[in-house]
């Protein structure tokens, strides 16, 4: 593990230890475990949920019932074993009955996000269903019109998706989060083909043009204010 690989982990575990013992929104009374995250940092993806459920509660994990089960099969299908990719949720302690989380908890639980987002400096950033998409991307539309877009900022793709719980209950859904995690991929080997091409252009193979090759821009730009992670 080389030096920054370790700040970054470091960083990440005072960060989870200080979201273990967080009393900063009413959902701690309820809460069996807080879920502060799991997965490296740096990581090339970051998962964002909306919440943690019942069995997230009782392990102190993200994703680990049936939802958990496809979000894997999901990555399994675009090369990717979850030990690979950083997955959170948007709060971070199990809302009662699983409500959904009130505009009070998420904005309290925000600043966690940012710091893991900071730490995990992934290349896309997937939002998984309406509430986490409402939270992170307000105003960019709806999960079924936006679902599989690119929205671009600083370098990140912010792709919405939706929530693989959702899938469950509507298998017609399942064909468009497969398609979409199929772009995720594509972005990535663009991304890592890019980097080469970088590495590859020295200034004696391209006398006139040296300057890198830009990394691929996805499709939709965000306004500083309409993504809150950053
Ligand atoms: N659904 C979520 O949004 N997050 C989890 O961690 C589990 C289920």
């Amino acid at each position: 593990m080389g030096a920054e690989q370790l700040i970054a982990a470091e960083g990440l575990e005072a960060l989870h230890a200080q979201i273990r013992v967080c009393t900063l929104c009413q959902l701690h009374t309820t809460r069996t475990n807080a879920v502060p995250g799991t997965g490296p940092a740096p990581a090339e993806i970051m998962v964002v949920g909306e919440g943690p459920g019942f069995n997230e509660d009782l392990q102190g994990k993200p994703f680990v019932g049936a939802a958990g089960q496809l979000l894997d099969k999901l990555l399994a299908q675009i090369g990717l074993d979850r030990s690979q990719v950083f997955i959170t949720n948007v709060v971070k302690c199990r809302p009662p009955q699983n409500r959904d989380p009130l505009p009070l908890e998420a904005e309290t639980c925000l600043p966690y996000l940012r710091r893991q987002f900071k730490l995990v400096r992934p290349k896309a950033v997937l939002i998984l269903g309406r509430h986490a998409l409402q939270q992170m991307l307000p105003g960019v539309g709806s999960i079924s019109r936006v679902h599989g877009q690119f929205f671009e900022r600083s370098g990140v793709g912010f792709m919405p998706c939706y929530h693989p719980a959702a899938a469950l209950h509507n298998g017609s859904l399942l064909a468009d989060l497969q398609r979409d995690f199929e772009r995720v991929r594509a972005h990535l080997d663009s991304f890592a083909s890019r980097a080469r091409e970088n590495l590859e252009a020295t200034p004696s193979d391209h006398p006139p043009t040296p300057g890198p090759a830009p990394l691929p821009r996805p499709a939709g730009s965000l306004e500083p204010a309409q993504l809150r992670l950053l």
